[in-house]
C-alpha cells in the first residue's frame, strides 16, 4: 500500500477541522493531476484529462474523521467535549486522546474512568454519556490549560496506534473511514494511464461526510460529473456475526445495493457486477444501515448516477478500526477498470436500465 495511505490516517481532521488532511491532499493533487479544484467549504479535488469530450467522472472519499470539539474548560482544568460524528459513548473511556491547538500540535491526554476502588458503592456509577466525559490534560488550573493553548472549538482526535498485525495482511489504525477513501483518490491518479481513460477523471475528497454527506452536496455542484463513485470504509459485522450481506473482512469491495438514503442504480448494480467478474476482482454485496457522499450526489441538479464502492472495515466509528490489504486491493482494481469503460456510451446503457 503506498505512503499516502499511513500519511493520511496519523493526520487529524474531524469534521469542519479538515485544513491539515486538505493541505496533505493539495500537495498531492497538484503533483498528479493538471488541475486542481477547492469548493467554499474545503472539499479538494484533481482533474486528469481535462480536456477530454467525454464524460465527466468523479471519484470521492471524505477527510473527516469522528472525533471530538472542546466545549468547556472546568475551573479545575478538565476539558468537556462533544462528540462529532457518531461514536459509541463507552468506547471513548479510558482512552488516549489529543486536541490540535492552533498552531497545529497536539496537547495529549486521556478521559477519565474511575477505579473499581470508587465504585464499590452502588450509588457510584462509571460514566460513559459524552456529556460526562472530562478529558485530562494534566492541567491543574482552567487558566494553565488556556495557558497551554486549550481553546473552545478546538478539534480532539483519538491518540493512533498504527499496526499491521502478525499476518501482516491487516492494518489497525484509526480513521480509516475515510482516509481509505481520500488516499485511494490519490492512487488512483498515480495509478491511472491517461491514454486509457475514455472520460474526464475528477478525483478527491469531500469534507464534513460524518455530519449529513455536506461537502458532497457542494463538491457535486461544482464540478456536475456525470457519474459519481464513491469510496468509503464500511463496517463489518464479521466479528459478532456473519451474515451474507453484512460485511466480511478479506471478502473483496462491497456492492452496496441498499442504505437507508440510497438504493443502488440497477444499471450500475449490472456495470459493477460485470467489470469485476470480467477481472475476476473478488466482491461482496452489502446492505448498510448507514449513507454515503453518493447518497447526497444522486440528488445533485436532475440527478446522478452513482455507487459507492465499499472497502471492508471492523470497528469504525471507535477509537480504531481494520482493514484488509486484498480488500485494498479488489476496490484499487474495480475502480481503475470501471474507469477505462466509462465513455458516453457506457454512461448512456448504464442509465437505460434504471
Ligand atoms: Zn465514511
Amino acid at each position: 500500500m503506498k505512503e499516502h495511505y499511513r500519511n493520511l490516517v496519523e493526520l487529524p481532521g474531524v469534521s469542519g477541522h479538515e485544513k491539515y488532511i486538505r493541505q496533505y491532499m493539495r500537495k498531492n493533487l497538484e503533483i498528479l493531476s493538471e488541475k486542481v479544484i477547492q469548493d467554499k467549504l474545503g472539499s479538494i479535488f484533481g482533474i486528469v484529462n481535462e480536456n477530454s469530450t467525454g464524460p465527466t467522472v468523479m471519484m470521492a472519499g471524505h477527510m473527516d474523521e469522528v472525533g471530538a470539539m472542546v466545549t468547556e474548560i472546568t475551573e479545575k482544568g478538565f476539558i468537556k467535549m462533544i462528540p462529532i460524528g457518531g461514536i459509541n459513548p463507552p468506547v471513548v473511556l479510558s482512552q488516549h486522546m489529543n486536541v490540535v491547538l492552533d498552531d497545529g500540535s497536539f496537547c495529549p491526554g486521556v478521559v477519565g474512568a474511575k477505579p473499581p476502588h470508587l465504585l464499590r458503592d452502588e450509588t457510584t456509577k462509571q460514566v460513559s454519556t459524552f456529556d460526562d466525559f472530562l478529558l485530562d490534560i494534566g492541567a491543574d488550573s482552567k487558566d494553565h490549560a488556556v495557558s497551554l493553548g486549550i481553546k473552545v472549538g478546538q478539534q480532539i482526535v483519538f491518540h493512533n496506534n498504527y499496526t499491521v498485525t502478525k499476518d501482516g495482511k491487516k492494518i489497525i489504525s484509526k480513521a480509516w473511514d475515510d482516509r481509505f477513501g481520500s488516499a485511494m483518490a490519490l492512487d488512483l491518479l498515480e495509478s491511472i494511464q491517461k491514454e486509457e481513460l475514455p472520460c474526464k477523471f475528477v478525483a478527491g475528497a469531500n469534507v464534513q461526510e460524518e455530519v449529513g454527506l455536506r461537502g458532497a452536496q457542494t463538491s457535486s455542484y461544482m464540478i456536475k460529473p456525470d457519474l459519481f463513485i464513491a469510496v468509503d470504509c464500511s463496517p463489518c459485522s464479521d466479528t459478532f456475526e456473519e451474515t451474507e450481506v453484512g460485511g466480511t473482512l478479506g471478502k473483496g469491495f462491497m456492492i452496496r445495493f441498499y442504505d437507508p438514503r440510497a438504493i443502488m442504480h440497477q444499471g450500475m448494480k449490472l456495470f459493477v457486477e460485470s467489470v469485476a467478474k470480467k477481472h475476476s476482482i473478488p466482491f461482496q454485496y452489502y446492505k448498510s444501515m448507514g449513507g454515503t457522499d453518493a447518497a447526497q450526489v444522486q440528488l445533485s441538479e436532475d440527478g446522478v448516477v452513482v455507487c459507492t464502492i465499499g472497502m471492508p472495515a471492523r470497528y469504525i466509528h471507535s477509537t480504531t478500526s481494520m482493514i484488509h490489504l486484498d480488500d485494498y486491493e479488489a476496490v484499487k482494481k474495480v475502480i481503475l477498470e470501471m474507469l477505462k469503460e466509462l465513455d458516453f456510451n457506457k454512461i448512456n446503457e448504464i442509465k437505460s436500465n434504471v
